[in-house]
């Protein structure tokens, strides 16, 4: 089904006194948000129950990251059987700082997607170009080939547990965003490609990522298919996650 989600990927910030106040303040003003909107939480992994307990009924929580195995001597891994013993509805795949920093390929990213769709949870798989990919003309060709790969191995009853999150590499934690219609476009490549690979691409998310802030929520949501966001810097302040929660038409 095609949802509309904003999810709030914390990265590697907070505290158990940001847990406190963030997922808190989301509660309090959760009936302000469109009940048809899919709050997600993604806190580091070690504050996943603090954030459950607090958010519970209100937030739907999600790692940003976990193992290409299922279980075993993989020390400082975590699985995404565990993420869905401890309630996580959502995992975070291939976020370009995983592919850039800790050399994440599109191997280990379609076999990430994979262990995360088998354990019944939706994968969130990440994909975006760089400036230097944009500025060659290669964005679209690039991004196409990302939703290739990292969705090669989804079986057709999986996609309806799959979410793609465009995030363009130079917009993350920059402040530029790419423009709607930019964002429009990418978006709609998307699910040519989607389509391409005869997923119901219609009835899949496609979130935009990169410096989505609660003054430029809006014109993002309100492209035909741009069904959300994943937000960065923005979702560690109570009031401007929220406000983005509220930016559809
Ligand atoms: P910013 O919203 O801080 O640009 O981060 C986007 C992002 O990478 C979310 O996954």
């Amino acid at each position: 089904m095609r949802r509309r989600i904003v999810a709030g990927n914390w990265k590697m910030n907070g505290s158990k006194d940001l847990v406190k106040q963030l997922v808190g303040a989301i509660r309090e003003q959760a009936g302000s948000v469109g009940e048809e909107v899919e709050v997600v939480v993604i806190p580091p992994a070690i504050y996943l129950s603090q954030v459950g307990e607090l958010g519970a009924g209100s937030v739907i929580t999600g790692v940003q990251n976990v193992s290409q195995w299922q279980a075993g001597a993989y020390t400082g891994e975590i699985s995404a059987d565990m993420a869905r013993d401890m309630g996580c509805g959502y995992v975070l795949v291939g976020h370009s700082e995983r592919r850039q920093m800790f050399g994440e390929t599109s191997k280990v990213t379609a076999d990430k997607v994979s262990r995360v769709l088998s354990s019944g949870l939706v994968a969130v798989l990440c994909v975006g170009e760089t400036l230097d990919e944009r500025e060659a003309g290669q964005a679209e060709a690039v991004v196409a080939e990302q939703v290739r790969q990292g969705l090669a191995g989804v079986s057709a009853e999986q996609w309806s547990n799959v979410v793609v999150a465009y995030e363009p590499v130079w917009a993350i934690g920059t402040g530029k965003t790419a423009t709607a219609s930019d964002a429009q476009a990418m978006h709609s490549e998307i699910r040519k490609v989607l389509n391409s690979m005869k997923a119901p691409a219609n009835e899949i998310s496609v979130l935009y990522g990169g410096s989505v802030k609660a003054d430029n929520a809006a014109a993002l949501f309100a492209e035909p298919d741009i069904d959300g966001g994943l937000i960065g810097g923005a979702s560690l302040k109570a009031e401007e996650f929220i406000s983005i929660c509220r930016s559809f038409p």
